[in-house]
């Protein structure tokens, strides 16, 4: 069994560090890091086609690399390791992954690359920023691998689950629910400010508050307390108006061989 970890936010965030120590000890388990060198939070699924990208060793036998979280694993998987891994998981990462989010965040995007190359993949985050109780959340993180494994899925499934963590003691999280995602009203204005040089600099500012967040939402159940664990799928086909599309495509006079 070989899990590969990534994140978004480098290889020395203590979410990476303490995710990696959780599962390190695992019987028959090989636990390896591959992360971006500096934090690429907010990368979504970006990959680096205009520059080279480096891959190298710290001391601790992290690697890490010059690019964004999907380089990451996208080199892992297609040239740096000489296996494939069983599983990919991708975090802890620092702040909430839910609603919309899940487009923006580097953390999921680590995961969808695995996904997209045939392995189950998890992407795991604290809902808060600061890393309070990141210990915690690793043995929930912990938790699920195991079931997972005990549970034989990933020789039978490719899955992709984003996973949201409440920063409380072990003792006081309650239990992991299945959710879907919510929604965010859409994001607070960009803030502006004066350069020293006389510019104007643009600052993109916090995602907007929870829109949704009723009922079954990821972003309603943390605020109880509980672990939120969303399966994700990743075609965006609009399947609904797909007919209405088609006749108005129909009635666009082109030309016909
Ligand atoms: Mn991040």
């Amino acid at each position: 069994m070989k899990i590969l970890i990534s994140n978004d936010d480098g290889f020395q965030a203590p979410g990476l560090v303490a995710l990696h120590q959780a599962l390190v000890d695992l019987p028959d388990v090989q636990v390896e890091v591959v992360a971006p060198e500096h934090n690429n939070s907010a990368k979504s699924n970006a990959l680096t086609l205009s520059a080279p990208l480096y891959v190298r060793e710290a001391h601790n036998g992290f690697r890490y690399v010059t690019g964004t979280p999907a380089d990451c694993v996208h080199i892992a998987l297609k040239g740096l390791l000489d296996y494939r891994p069983d599983l990919v998981l991708s975090g802890i990462n620092n702040g909430a992954n839910m609603g919309d989010d899940t487009i923006y965040s580097g953390t999921v995007g680590a995961a969808m690359e695995a996904y997209l190359f045939g392995i189950p993949a998890i992407a795991f985050s604290q809902t808060e920023k600061g890393w309070a109780h990141v210990d915690d959340a690793a043995q929930v993180a912990r938790k699920l691998v195991q079931q997972v494994m005990h549970e034989r899925w990933l020789e039978q499934e490719v899955f992709l689950l984003n996973v949201n963590i409440p920063n409380l003691p072990f003792g006081e999280l309650k239990s992991m629910k299945v959710c879907r995602l919510g929604r965010r009203h859409a994001a607070e204005k960009v803030i502006t400010q004066d350069s020293p040089r006389g510019e104007t600099m643009y600052w993109i500012a916090g995602a907007g508050g929870a829109k949704d967040s009723g009922e079954g939402t990821d972003f309603h159940a943390t605020a109880g307390g509980h672990v939120s664990v969303t399966p994700l799928q990743i075609d965006l086909t609009d399947h609904a108006r797909l007919g209405r599309w088609r006749e108005t495509v129909d009635r666009i006079e082109v030309p016909r061989s």
